[in-house]
């Protein structure tokens, strides 16, 4: 179809129209020639058109345009146009409806347009090359972030920010897709305008025309160097924990594993990587670990803590704590495809401690057990010693009251016998006055016979008196009436003293007497008085109870504290089981009634009484029958 004509005169008259025009502008030619052109086209007055018209008339020249004619109702029509002056000084105007070519371009533009908003609007650099991977276009961001301009970057100049090392890898791969129209994908670090580099996705996808050649190709660069630090750091994170962590597929095949966790089962990671978590689990432990993953994985449980046994790969096996949840990789909870994320913690230690503790507390419960039988021991034992207590405050109470008994019959005794001596003495002595007025005759004459017998009645008087004496004494000191009036005595005055007193005696009965002397410097702490009643005791009875013929010895032996005096004799001696109770009042071996010099048994028990009463003591030894030596303790004197 050939292009649509109109002729104009001078004065813009139309004075030709083709069919094509005509059918163009829905009018015949009849009605349109003889019209002015703005009579036909209104909508055309004041515009470029106009102008453009005008100018081709008064310059004489050709012109050509594009011009969009709208007539409210009528035209909204893109003509192509070309006019050029003619011979007769009018204007022949060719032109042709360009509206489609128009409209498709426009969607074109306007789709470009769009794209291009969109790409500046992405958070990516991005960027377009054609099919020769001249890059043609980028976007604000890659300018931004690279700090270049777009002369820098025309074409190739991409290059200049790229890391060198890598560089010959890029364009390898790069030229590799443009040559085979294949998507390119790779990560490399890009220099930013900071001169630092960063790490990024790059991503360039062909696009292709209706028969499938590559017609361009759109480029975005994605900055992961946060997301690889993100990466590294957890990575880190993961390696050096100090709990073995593991990623398992749902079906117990592990998918990553740390170092720590390959410690602690002893495996390394790859004998690990193609097992599953049932082999190295103890066989006790399997079913509750399976159960457990079933139901993480279900979502039933959000998450699953657990103590359980991995069996090593030295056979030994090791106690750990484990705690496991499902995540899911579109991140939720909802049942779907995912891995499970373990923390496994050694526990070997604590389980240990556990034991020992256990062991402990078990030892602990049988010392419980042990301690509370000795308590109820302890508890019966007691109760029977209260028993015995309350027995023997009994058995006290009525010795005591026993005692008391004893004490005040003992009182009576003393009390009657001081008495009943006084009442003796004084009849005794009458008697041995009234003896003495007939011995001198005062009474009348007396005959021999009748001397001898006053003699016997005055012998019997002197003994009778003495034996009341000896009671006396005796009672007295048992009513504890004694008092001792100690002082330093000489003890050799002293033993002189008294040996003069049983001279004469053991002169009559022949028998020897040796004393051996005392250091004269010694004294003993004393009643003087007492100390010879007791010498005398001493002396008499050996007198009384050794044969004539026989032998009296007296010496001293002097300690630090005591001086003792030591009487011995060569008489009947005692034998060895009365010796005891020689000191007990009223005691005699063999008594002899026939024989009248034979005291009352009292004189060995006061003289005891009188060496306890002084500090001293009195002792007997004898070897019964081959004579007897008693020794009497003093206390030496103290200065
Ligand atoms: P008495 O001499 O008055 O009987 P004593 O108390 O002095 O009382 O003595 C008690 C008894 O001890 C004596 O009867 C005697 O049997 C025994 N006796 C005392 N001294 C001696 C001695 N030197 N040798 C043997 N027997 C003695």
């Amino acid at each position: 179809m050939g292009d649509a004509y109109v002729a104009l005169d001078r004065d813009w008259r139309i004075t030709y129209v083709n069919p094509a025009a005509a059918r163009l502008n829905g009018i015949t030619a009849v009605e349109a020639v003889g019209k002015t052109h703005a009579e036909q086209w209104p909508a055309s007055a004041g515009t470029e058109l106009e102008r453009m018209y005008r100018r081709a008339l008064d310059e004489r020249i050709a012109i050509h345009m594009e011009h969009r004619y709208v007539e409210a109702g009528k035209f909204d029509t893109w003509f192509e146009i070309d006019a050029c002056p003619t011979d007769d000084g009018g204007l022949g105007i060719f032109f042709r409806d360009i509206s489609a070519r128009k409209r498709a371009q426009e969607a074109l533009e306007e789709g470009e347009r769009q794209f291009r908003m969109l790409a500046e609007s992405i958070p990516q650099l991005a960027w377009m090359a054609d099919a020769n991977g001249y890059i043609y276009w980028y976007n604000q961001r890659w300018y931004d972030y690279t700090g270049t301009t777009a002369e820098d970057m025309a074409g190739w100049g991409w290059q200049s920010v790229h890391d060198p090392d890598q560089l010959p890898l890029v364009l390898d791969r790069w030229q590799d897709s443009i040559r085979t129209g294949e998507a390119f994908d790779m990560e490399f670090p890009l220099k930013g305008a900071d001169g630092v580099f960063r790490w990024f996705i790059t991503r360039v996808v062909p696009v292709s025309d209706a028969c499938g050649n590559v017609v361009q190709w759109f480029g975005t660069n994605t900055d992961v160097n946060e997301r690889r630090r993100m990466e590294a750091k957890f990575r880190a994170t993961f390696e050096q924990a100090s709990v073995g962590i593991c990623h398992t597929a749902s079906n117990g095949t592990w998918l990553d594993l740390n170092e720590r966790f390959c410690q602690i089962v002893g495996y390394s990671r790859d004998e690990l990587r193609g097992m599953t978590f049932r082999a190295i689990t103890h066989p006790d432990d399997v079913r509750r670990d399976e159960d457990a993953v079933a139901r993480l994985v279900a979502g039933d449980l959000r998450s699953y803590r657990t103590e359980k046994r991995y069996i090593r790969k030295d056979g030994s096996t090791v106690w750990t704590e484990l705690t496991s949840s499902f995540v899911h990789d579109d991140g939720s909870y909802a049942a779907g495809a995912g891995y499970l994320v373990t923390v496994v913690e050694d526990i070997s230690e604590r389980k240990a401690a556990e034991q020992r503790l256990n062991e402990a507390n078990l030892a602990l419960e049988e010392l419980n057990a042990e301690l509370e039988m000795r308590a109820e021991q302890l508890q019966e034992t007691a109760t029977e010693l209260e028993a015995q207590t309350e027995e023997l405050q009994v058995t006290t109470e009525e010795l005591m009251q026993k005692t008391e008994e004893a004490q005040t019959a003992n009182q009576t005794k003393s009390d009657f016998l001081a008495s009943m001596s006084h009442e003796l003495r004084t009849p005794l002595n009458a008697i041995g006055g009234y003896v003495e007025l007939i011995e001198m005759g005062l009474r009348g004459p007396v005959t021999p016979e009748q001397l001898t017998d006053l003699a016997r009645i005055q012998r019997s008087q002197k003994h009778l008196l003495s034996l009341i004496n000896d009671v006396l004494n005796f009672a007295k000191l048992g009513a504890g009436q004694v008092e001792y009036d100690t002082e330093n005595v000489t003890l050799d005055t002293a033993l002189r003293d008294t040996e003069e007193m049983v001279l004469p005696q053991m002169r009559a009965k022949d028998i020897g007497y040796t004393y051996e002397g005392c250091d004269p410097t010694l004294a003993v702490s004393a009643d003087r008085e007492k100390l010879q009643q007791i010498m005398l005791n001493l002396l008499s009875n050996a007198v009384k109870f050794t044969h004539p013929g026989g032998h009296i010895s007296v010496a001293c032996q002097v300690s630090d504290t005591f001086i003792s005096i030591r009487v011995s004799d060569t008489g009947i001696g005692i034998p060895a089981d009365k010796l005891d109770s020689i000191f007990q009042p009223f005691v005699q071996v063999e008594r002899k009634l026939s024989q009248p010099t034979t005291g009352a048994g009292l004189g060995l028990a006061i003289s005891h009484d009188l060496a306890l009463g002084m500090g001293g003591d009195l002792m007997v030894e004898s070897a019964g029958g081959g004579g007897s030596t008693f020794t009497l303790m003093m206390p030496r004197a103290t200065d």
